[in-house]
């Protein structure tokens, strides 16, 4: 089994969710491959929209509120259950190769599996980059580092190791690695089952393909737009007011980048292809999230939750065994993903977590193999035609932690039901040196959107008096609201400490400028109650 995850990736610039970009060229020859002798889900989406909590729940089949892992302090995921184990249990060979920060083992990522590593190549190289600096320390010729200066040091190198992975590329280094891996588990033992995961960080902002001709290639009349992909998130003239051709010409370079990835991940499957593993290789894509261009006023994602980063692509392919050119419509999950493969590979009934799940309180019918998300299987064979309800969270607090939003949504039916929370931070005893601060409430809206009716999501329904928009606003109440499914699991669970404050890179390229920093920062201390954390969701606001 191979399951690729293409980082903020939206479906809608695949070639086979749609796309035609302005010259025709295609973005995803090789994905769309994929989707033409596989099985292709129109309507896929994922809990959050940034990676690091979707890619618990591709792992473990929960949602964000179950799994528990839904801010950067939380490293350790509460599911008993994690797709590596699972299959590591059934008796696969594992690996997983990854190219952005938050997939990390301090992230509570690489559970199971045999090989878990950063492929990306990007912290060796500011390592080898940093070995100047600790040369001119050793020799004398740097300055001893101003005692105080450690936390801005830090600061900066922490803002360094982000910029670095969203900059430099990374996706040759991710197949190169899997394709190494491969070839060595095929000549060890060609006969035991392998799980293979890919990660590709490079469509991730900044949108800087290798080479420019990868966005060339979307340039209508093979000019250089004015605007280019580089520091796409804090670049001040990427902005709402942009021009329809500025905006086109960074969007090229998004293009680019999901071209150059395709392309790396075509490289792997060619050779699936050339060993003939590609017949009994169930192959899976998913994207953890996509990008917006401002059509709800924001850029990048982790913003709130609307399709234009929810979405999700999703396409498999197992030849013989499931149906190629199939396209699906009923609503999936990356929830969904897990048992997918669970079940597709027979792994389900030798190795029956449910027993050793210890989290008490949800209804047994909630829990399929201690995941949440289901085996997508009765979609693609029709046995199942109705939409599945899906949850999506989100905690924005890295935009402006003084006033932090809490996204509460639930897709049911043709409807999606959005509870978004604005807080304040007041700090204890009004004292801002105080690290403790809590969140005061000031403004709840709540949302209803017509997916069928209004893909783009720009008509409110929530003072309509249609039954149906009522019947969704119910369910969602059942959902977040104070005895609602998710309310009561986030009062009944508990989370371990966070990871430590400073990456292994971080702390090596501090020492390489001369500073010494402890191995442990402030940590919580163990089972502290999530709830500490995160404010209850308000009931569906009615008035407003
Ligand atoms: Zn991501």
């Amino acid at each position: 089994m191979l399951l690729i995850s293409l980082d903020s990736l939206r479906p809608d610039h695949l070639g086979c969710y749609g796309y035609r970009t302005r010259t025709g060229v295609p973005t995803s020859p090789n994905v769309d491959r994929v989707a033409a002798e596989g099985v292709l889900f129109e309507n896929a989406v994922s809990t959050t929209t940034w990676t690091l909590p979707s890619h618990h729940a591709l792992m473990s089949g929960l949602p964000d509120l179950a799994h528990g892992v839904w801010s950067d302090g939380f490293g350790p995921t509460l599911s008993r259950v994690q797709l590596g184990e699972a299959l590591s249990a059934a008796g696969y060979a594992t690996a997983g190769f990854f190219s952005g920060p938050y997939l990390g083992e301090k992230y509570g990522f690489g559970g199971g599996f045999d090989v878990w590593k950063n492929a990306s190549g990007v912290e060796e190289q500011l390592i080898a980059e940093g070995a100047a600096a600790a040369s001119e320390r050793a020799a004398g010729h740097a300055e001893t580092p101003a005692p105080g200066g450690l936390q801005q040091a830090a600061t900066e190198v922490s803002g360094k190791v982000e910029q670095s992975y969203h900059v430099r590329s990374s996706a040759k280094s991710v197949s190169d690695a899997g394709l190494d891996w491969l070839a060595k588990q095929q000549a060890h033992d060609a006969t035991r089952p392998f799980f293979l995961f890919l990660h590709y960080f490079d469509i991730h902002y900044d949108y800087a393909p290798p080479e420019e001709s990868f966005a060339r290639a979307f340039w209508p009349d093979g000019q250089r737009p004015r605007l280019n992909g580089d520091r796409f998130f804090d670049r001040p003239e990427v902005e709402p007011g942009m021009s329809p051709a500025d905006l086109a010409g960074v969007v090229s370079y998004y293009d680019g980048e999901i071209r150059w990835t395709d392309s790396q991940v075509g490289r792997v499957l060619d050779q699936l292809d050339r060993s003939g593993l590609a017949r009994d290789t169930l192959v899976v894509i998913v994207s953890d999230h996509g990008d917006e261009f401002f059509e709800h006023g924001a850029k990048g994602h982790r913003q709130n939750l609307h399709q234009s980063t929810l979405a999700t692509a999703l396409v498999m392919r197992w030849p013989g065994l499931l149906p190629a050119g199939k396209r699906v419509a009923p609503r999936a999950s990356i929830v969904d993903v897990a048992p997918t493969l669970l079940d597709c590979c027979g792994a389900v009934g030798k190795a029956d977590f449910l027993a050793s799940d210890p989290i008490a309180g949800l209804e047994p019918g909630d829990r399929e193999h201690g995941m949440w998300g289901r085996s997508l299987r009765p979609l693609i064979d029709g046995a199942e035609t109705a939409d599945r309800d899906a949850y999506a969270f989100l905690a924005n607090r890295f935009q402006d932690r003084a006033r932090p939003t809490y996204h509460f949504a639930l897709l049911t039916g043709r409807h999606k039901v959005v509870v978004t929370h604005r807080y304040r931070t007041v700090h204890v005893d009004d004292d801002p040196a105080k690290p403790v601060a809590r969140e005061e409430p000031v403004e709840a809206r709540g949302q209803v959107f017509d997916l069928v009716a209004d893909p783009g999501e720009t008509r409110d329904l929530s003072r309509s008096a249609d039954p149906a928009v009522q019947a969704a606003i119910d369910r969602w109440s059942a959902a977040y609201a104070r005895d609602g499914r998710l309310a009561r699991w986030r009062a009944s669970v508990e989370c371990g400490p966070p990871p430590p404050p400073l990456s292994a890179v971080e702390v090596t390229i501090l020492g390489q400028l001369g500073y010494a920093t402890g191995s442990d920062g402030p940590q919580l201390p163990p089972h502290t109650k999530l709830f500490q954390v995160a404010p209850p969701p308000p009931p569906f606001p009615r008035e407003r």
